[in-house]
């Protein structure tokens, strides 16, 4: 089975090569992906006051079904947190917009929403804190992240901090919750990646297929038309393999989600209106829900 998940992910990902025929390189799908960094982008930048993304509007979305999602568990992880920033748009030399406002945002809206339809929710942070805040040797590997370093944590203590959330809650489904950026503001759109090396890599696979099919149907339903830079295959973020003395990896599928690019001039404006948010966090929702019930 585990060719077959690394076939199904080749396969998936020459596909996403075709559909970017017009693309310079810069976004490609074999670059390194920013979320297996702490740090995407060191600001060294002062920092106003970041804009707050609006909440999503009331508007009923287009519905997944509910029926078998009632009392599964889902673990939310809102990428970066606390003085790791993640992504951050800058403009005229300040700092405007910060992935990791948009990830926690997200998070607690798609948490309320999951809980109304009966899913246990948990969250690897519901405040504004990094995962591990304290600098812990979470991973047991004997190293922390260095006191002059620009996080207050290791990156693989980061990851078994959010890892072992979801691991001790026995979520059935992981997803990591991540907006890009790049200084090729040209780059634009949402992608979506997941492990190839994993026992249950066909199941992420899957959920991967779901949510990227999703993010399509609900920009589109918003009225945007967003780039879609496909599904890619990686090892390093929190649904990973394990790394021997030095990750416990996730027990459960899982993906890590990039909405858009908060970097791009279209996508950073639409990121910002309350329709670009609702597309994005009811793309979760129902993609969460649809999995959750064609895998009971
Ligand atoms: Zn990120």
């Amino acid at each position: 089975m585990l060719a077959g998940a690394i076939l199904l992910g080749a396969l998936i990902v020459i596909a996403g090569r075709a559909i970017r025929g017009g693309e310079s390189g810069g976004g490609d799908v074999a670059q390194a992906p920013a979320v297996a960094t702490i740090v995407e982008l060191t600001p060294i930048l002062p920092t106003l006051t970041p804009t707050i993304p609006a909440p999503p509007t009331a508007t009923p979305p287009p519905q997944a079904p509910i029926a078998a999602a009632a009392g599964r568990v889902v673990c939310l992880d809102p990428g970066h947190g606390g003085i790791d920033l993640g992504n951050v748009r800058v403009e005229n030399g300040q700092i405007t917009l910060q992935e990791k406002d948009f990830t926690l945002s997200n998070a607690l809206e798609i948490q309320r929403r999951l809980q109304e339809k009966g899913v246990v929710v948990v969250l690897t942070r519901s405040t504004d804190s990094e995962a591990n805040p304290n600098n812990l040797d979470v991973n047991g590997d004997g190293e922390v992240a260095s006191p002059d370093g620009p996080a207050n944590s290791s990156e693989l203590d980061d990851l078994q901090a959010r890892i072992t959330i979801c691991n001790d809650a026995g979520a059935d489904l992981l997803v990591s919750i991540h907006y890009n950026g790049a200084e090729n503001t040209a780059l634009e759109g949402y992608e979506v990646w997941y492990s190839g090396n994993r026992e249950f890599s066909d199941a992420s696979a899957s959920f991967a297929t779901t949510i990227h099919e999703e993010l399509g149907t609900q920009f589109a339903a918003a009225g945007f038309d967003m780039f879609d830079k496909g599904i890619g295959i990686e090892d390093h973020a929190v649904t990973g393999p394990a790394r021997e003395g030095k990750l416990t990896p996730s027990a459960m599928p899982g993906a890590v989600v990039e909405g858009l690019f908060l970097s791009n001039d279209g996508n950073a404006a639409i990121v910002q209106t309350p329709e670009g948010q609702n597309a994005i966090v009811t793309a979760y929702e129902n993609a969460i829900l649809r999995w959750l019930n064609e895998n009971p």
